[in-house]
């Protein structure tokens, strides 16, 4: 394997580098280049770590496909420069991003590596310098593509999903073999267009009116169904669907369960998916 020296650090903000205010933690400036700085006299190899700070950093509860494109957009232009890309981010969309730069970053030939932690690098106890000191040994092993590391695992970005809201083994990924980048001769970016989409669960006794609502006013709907594609046979969900036909918007039907996927029409439930 050839040894990736030349390291692009994107810090995006998150609890890794979060500091303590009146209001709850928020990100503070210079906590994560810090801690590189701290673990490079560590491990006294030769990896040089070109650290770019976004700004402002952010709680990724506020990030948006803006973000995203923007840090797509800093990966192709600096990816000439270094071997490897390594983004700090929080962990609440950690995996959005991570999906959303596999499906931007066409022809992607290097590894970029997202890792946060859930306790800020400067308070007792914190995961960051383990996830820090992982991700940068990953950004030597792993092959292109876009990956998330937390603790001790190396996950494939776009399989990923946040599983824990407070213990320090967060994210958890679907078994897959397929290398986690899209395809393409040379690197270029696809980008997420401002678009209206809502992500509207079905839930026993749920008000359908939501799903309606959804329908009437979005450019496209996620229907997060039960199991293999069922929803209740709602009269007003199935106006819902008609009206969505009839704008010629698209509705995504996926399940709420962590894997086996859908097979609408398998039931009669949810029939009303395949009309
Ligand atoms: N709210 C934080 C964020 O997503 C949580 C974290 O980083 O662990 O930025």
């Amino acid at each position: 394997m050839t040894e990736r020296t030349r390291i692009l650090l994107l810090h995006t903000g998150g609890t890794i580098g979060m500091v303590p205010t009146t209001r709850g933690l928020t990100p503070g400036a210079g906590v994560v280049e810090a801690a590189i700085g701290t673990l490079g006299k560590d491990r006294g190899d030769d990896l040089s770590v070109d650290i770019v700070r976004l700004d402002p950093l952010i709680d990724s509860a506020n990030a948006t496909p803006a973000d995203w494109n923007r840090l797509a957009g800093e990966i192709v232009a600096r990816a000439g420069g270094c071997d490897a890309i390594l983004i700090t981010h929080g962990t609440d969309t950690l995996a959005f991003t991570s999906s959303a730069l596999t499906m931007a970053l066409e022809g992607l030939d290097k590894p970029v590596i997202l890792t946060g932690s859930m306790i800020p690098l400067g308070q007792q106890g914190s995961d960051g310098w383990d996830n820090l000191r992982d991700a940068l040994a990953a950004t030597q092993s792993a092959e292109p593509g876009v990956w998330i590391q937390f603790a001790g695992k190396l996950l494939r970005g776009p399989r990923a999903r946040k599983i824990h809201s407070s213990a320090p083994d967060a994210f958890a990924a679907m078994l897959s073999d397929r290398p986690p980048r899209r395809e393409g001769a040379v690197l270029r970016q696809h980008l997420f267009e401002k678009t209206r989409i809502a992500v509207v669960p079905v839930a026993p006794g749920c008000d359908m009116r939501v799903v309606s609502f959804a329908m009437e006013h979005s450019d496209g709907v996620i229907l997060r169904c039960y199991g293999s594609g069922t929803v209740p046979d709602d009269p007003v969900l199935e106006a819902g669907l008609v009206r969505a036909a009839d704008r010629g918007i698209p509705v995504v039907a996926v399940s709420e369960t962590l894997a086996g996927g859908t097979a609408l029409g398998h039931y009669a439930a949810g029939a009303v998916l395949l009309d």
